[in-house]
């Protein structure tokens, strides 16, 4: 038996990011990551212009203390945001009316904001001095020409869509989506809708793990379940090659009717990992065959997830090329007691709140493996390490976001 971080890591060991990529438009491309370093073509904003609705000064010209006298610059022109600026100029003494996002004109250096001055018959007074460049975006000061906005690796993020748009990029260049087979094995099951006998289940890990799936940017393809014998198991599996990743769910015990891994060997996939020292989910089995790989989950629909969310997810997202799978762990405060198997670590179904900034979490009910209302209630797992016999109410316990991006 493996630990739970070994076998992460044999798993991420074992896999390299696809090899193709697509092109597709930056509106379908949040969640997707980029296949290429993205360098901005030109700078953002593309020219000076001013932050405030105003008057375009020269700063040095508010700044003049004349006694007795109030300072006033006459107003020769005015520019609207999408406005010409050509033939607008400023020299001493002068002030043009400008909008929010408009061009500043030739030998302007500041902004006045329209509520610190005073305009009368052609002419504003203003009430206070402004500094250079006080109320002016730069040209390039969001996005420099020539910058690497984006590396290969970088999941595309919605006000990354904007910044594209900005660039110019109608679309972009991403990973394409990992295939992804999903088979579930046992003579219980049925599928939604068909006729059930008595003795039978309806599949539940068939449509967790289709949406678990396309909730991470890849395809699902269901093939159905495959009854428990060995040459129909194997007849599955082998039409399960021609994907990128294959899934199974149960069939991987101890069962007398366990044919999974049996099938999968006979194929050639080269099993690395069989269990794994963490509650619900112990029965894992991981094998790649070149660039194929093959994840065994146990059949329990609770341990189908858990199995998913800490194994199959961030081998789906290094094969898409991503850098970052984790799911923060943060520390909070415990509100039941807890036993547990000291040899195996356990991934406990709670919910977390916040109260005065303190995570607080609570288990969300029965943690039988088969349980999986008290999957739908949970918002995080509890993490309780290998070695640990009990957690008691009020310690503090290491908890992981389930539902918060990877970081
Ligand atoms: P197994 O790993 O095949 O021994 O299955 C363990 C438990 O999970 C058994 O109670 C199965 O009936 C149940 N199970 C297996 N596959 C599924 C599935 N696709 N949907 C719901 N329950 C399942
Ligand atoms: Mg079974």
């Amino acid at each position: 038996m493996i630990s739970v971080d070994k076998a992460l890591k044999v798993m991420l060991n074992s896999v390299q990011p696809l090899k193709q990529s697509e092109k597709i438009s930056i509106l379908e491309a949040r969640g997707r990551i980029f296949f290429n370093d993205v360098i901005a073509k030109i700078n953002v904003p593309p020219f000076n212009n001013s932050a405030m609705d105003g008057y375009a000064v020269i700063a040095k010209d508010t700044q003049k203390k004349i006694p007795n006298k109030a300072l006033k610059l006459k107003i020769i022109d005015v520019i609207q945001a999408g406005g010409s600026f050509k033939n607008k100029k400023i020299t001493s003494g002068t002030a043009i009316k400008i909008m929010t996002g408009a061009p500043m004109p030739e030998g302007a250096d500041a902004v006045i904001m329209i509520e610190h001055l005073i305009e009368k018959n052609g002419f504003i007074y203003p009430a206070r001095s402004v500094k250079k460049k006080e109320n002016v975006r730069l040209a390039g000061e969001d996005i420099n020409k020539g910058t690497k906005i984006f590396k290969r690796g970088d999941v595309i993020k919605t006000a990354d869509i904007g910044l594209l748009a900005s660039l110019n990029f109608k679309e972009v260049t991403v990973f394409r989506k990992p295939k992804v087979a999903i088979i579930s094995t046992g003579d219980e099951l049925v599928d939604i809708d068909e006729k059930i006998r008595p003795g039978q289940i309806r599949n539940s890990n068939a449509y967790t793990l289709q949406d678990e799936i396309k909730k991470n940017q890849a395809i699902p393809y269901y093939l159905g379940i495959a009854q428990d014998k060995k040459k129909e198991t194997v007849k599955k599996f082998r039409e399960a090659l021609k994907y990128d990743l294959i899934i199974s769910s149960g069939g991987v015990s101890m069962g007398d009717y366990d044919f999974v891994k049996e099938a999968v060997k006979s194929l050639g996939i080269d099993l690395k990992i069989e269990k794994i020292k963490m509650k619900p989910g112990k029965p894992l089995a991981f094998g790649v065959k070149g660039n194929k790989i093959f994840f065994g989950l146990p059949g329990n629909p609770v341990s189908t997830m858990i199995a998913f969310i800490e194994f199959v997810r961030p081998v789906l997202l290094k094969l898409m090329g991503a850098e970052k799978h984790k799911k923060p762990i943060v520390k909070a405060i415990l509100g039941d007691d807890l036993v547990k198997k000291p040899a195996r670590l356990h991934f406990l179904r709670g919910v977390f709140s916040v109260k005065n900034g303190q995570f607080h979490v609570k288990v969300t009910g029965s943690q039988g493996s088969g349980i999986l209302k008290s999957m739908s209630k949970a918002n995080c797992f509890i993490i309780l390490k290998e070695g640990l016999k009990f957690a008691k109410k009020g310690d503090l316990v290491p908890i992981q976001l389930i539902n918060h991006e990877n970081i």
